[in-house]
């Protein structure tokens, strides 16, 4: 066997290089290739890689019960049955279906996968600014495209339940900073509290949360996705906006990872302080739409 293995695979990599430049007239950028062609000599063959296609952006969810991405059905697990129609699907669409659909035509590509700053609820909405997302094309043929076209196009299919935003082609580095990435979030609830307590008092309540440190042990809610431990988050502001068909509309912004059903109704005790504990009485979101996250500043 060889010593040095190294020599003979630079000299290959350098030599078949200059061969496929000669050919196709292309430059080789080692790296960030879009194409790399794996010569396996032990088996004579050759291995072509595609590198994933980006491109970042911001949507709004305009209907509430489809997730953010797509769900195997729980009976089947994906593979189709009965109840899911086939389709193995838990949910008919997503917000990740939706967007990919047009884009994975455009280039050709075998599949989209969406890449959220987090993800909201099923039953929530995303309006305002949106929530910024990359989204990820997995072997595309093609690689070019006008992004304002590409923004039309997704538009026209996933609307009215999507919509999009882009603003740039973007790159794995920027799906792992979205992943890691700490912003503020700002949330519209609809609260029901008791009818004995007044306007005053939920006002009074509510001041005592602005800006306050919150905390919380995983809700009971996810625990059983979630390690059980106590985070400390911040209310950034929150306020009373009105009253709606006797619920209290409040806006909240909070520190990513805050949990904002949990901060309202203090989760038997494991959300403290929360609106519930002050007002010591029960309350209790009924309606949670995302308006806002802030997205990265530099793509
Ligand atoms: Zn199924």
């Amino acid at each position: 066997h060889l010593e040095n293995p190294e020599p003979l695979k630079s000299e290959m990599n350098r030599e078949v290089g200059k061969a496929v430049a000669a050919l196709t007239g292309k430059r080789g950028d080692p790296k960030n290739p879009e194409l790399t062609i794996v010569l396996n000599i032990a088996d004579d063959c050759t291995e072509l890689q595609i590198a994933s296609l980006y491109f970042y952006g911001r949507y709004l969810k305009h209907v509430r019960g489809i997730p953010q991405t797509h769900w195997d059905c729980r009976a089947c697990r994906g593979k189709g049955c009965e109840l899911c129609n086939f389709t193995g699907k838990q949910y008919p669409t997503s917000v990740e279906e939706e967007i990919a659909r047009v884009p994975v035509e455009i280039f050709q590509a075998d599949a989209g996968i969406l890449h959220g700053a987090g993800r909201e609820d099923i039953d929530a909405l995303c309006y305002g600014t949106g929530r910024p997302f990359v989204m990820e094309m997995a072997n595309p043929k093609i690689r070019t495209a006008d992004l304002r076209e590409l923004e039309e196009a997704i538009n026209k299919s996933a609307m009215p339940e999507v919509e999009v935003r882009l603003e740039s082609w973007s790159n794995k580095k920027t799906v792992e900073m979205l992943k890691s990435h700490k912003g503020h979030k700002t949330y519209r609830i609809l609260v029901s509290v008791d009818d004995r307590i007044s306007l005053e008092n939920v006002q009074n309540a509510v001041s005592k949360l602005n800006g306050a440190w919150i905390a919380q042990r995983t809700p009971n809610r996810v625990s059983h996705r979630r390690a059980d431990l106590v985070r400390k988050r911040q209310v950034i502001g929150i306020q009373v906006l009105g009253i709606e068909n006797g619920l209290y509309r409040l806006e909240v912004v909070g520190d990513s990872g805050l949990y904002i059903k949990e901060l309202i109704s203090g989760d038997e005790g494991r959300t403290s302080p929360s609106l519930s504990e002050i007002l010591a009485a029960p309350a209790k979101v009924t309606e949670l739409d995302v308006v806002q996250v802030d997205g990265l500043s530099n793509t």
